[in-house]
């Protein structure tokens, strides 16, 4: 293998999230390893790395556009078997509050851009109507807004654990590299992909929470609010945002 395609390699485990590699001693030659003694095959050896500087999970200087470019043409996981347009994100590159959702829905897949939908009109009535209603000038294109994944899921089922994870670095690249001020996730996925852990949005809703050491605000996903006996979450959702744009913007 050539420095170039190791370094393809490794990208591509970093990209599943994998940091450490072994391999099984004998097999595999790795660069100018030694010889080695025939070994059982069974002993795994840590990798010798080649002298090659790896770009980091969230390579200093990150920009949305690169992150962009590093996703290219995704093949990463089985969402793109399906997919008609990636779904990367759309607003402000220097936003001060992002939104997460789960993933495309059927008219984010068509048009590329999240949450225009129905469920994408009522976010950006909710983002609009509770600022004016507070007083505070925000417009839907002066918050950043993205997905977990950035392909639809068949039949809009629940990204599975794996395209979470895959695709995850790619968000966590986004707001590593946006730094907001504080990030407003839109239902379990996105709470689940953002802090882990497996409880649901009645549990987390409207607490503070951190991503890294970014404030995090989890509240319902704008399709469940659409439901029509969820009216009392709708007015949850309204208190939870009320609290998010003062945060932000006071
Ligand atoms: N639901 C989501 O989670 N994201 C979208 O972009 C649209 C609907």
């Amino acid at each position: 293998m050539t420095p170039e395609e190791i370094r393809r390699q490794l990208e591509y485990y970093r990209d599943l999230g994998i940091k450490d590699l072994y391999r099984r001693e004998g097999k595999a030659e790795v660069g100018k390893a030694e010889a080695r003694p025939a070994a059982s095959a069974e002993t795994l050896v840590e990798i010798e790395l080649p002298e090659i500087e790896l770009p980091g999970l969230a390579p200093a200087g990150d920009t949305l556009d690169r992150i962009r470019g590093d996703i290219g043409d995704c093949t990463r996981c089985r969402l793109h078997q399906g997919r008609n347009k990636l779904v990367f994100g759309v607003g402000n590159p220097a936003a001060k509050l992002v939104f997460v959702g789960e993933g495309p829905g059927a008219d984010e897949d068509a048009q590329g851009i999240p949450f225009v939908g129905r469920a994408g009109q009522l976010l950006t009535q909710m983002i609009e109507n509770t600022a004016a209603k507070e007083g505070i000038p925000l417009k839907r294109a002066d918050v950043y807004i993205c997905n977990v994944v950035k392909c639809r899921p068949p039949e809009n089922r629940t990204p599975e654990p794996d395209e979470m994870e895959i695709c995850g670095q790619f968000l966590f690249r986004q707001l590593s590299a946006i730094q907001p001020k504080a990030i407003c996730a839109l239902g379990s996925t996105a709470a689940k992909a953002l802090l882990g852990g497996r409880d649901g949005v009645t549990k987390l809703r409207g607490k503070w929470h951190k991503w890294r050491e970014t404030p995090l605000l989890v509240t319902y996903h704008p399709s469940y609010l659409l439901r029509p006996y969820n009216q009392n979450a709708k007015r949850e959702a309204w208190e939870d945002l009320k609290k998010v744009f003062h945060f932000v913007f006071d």
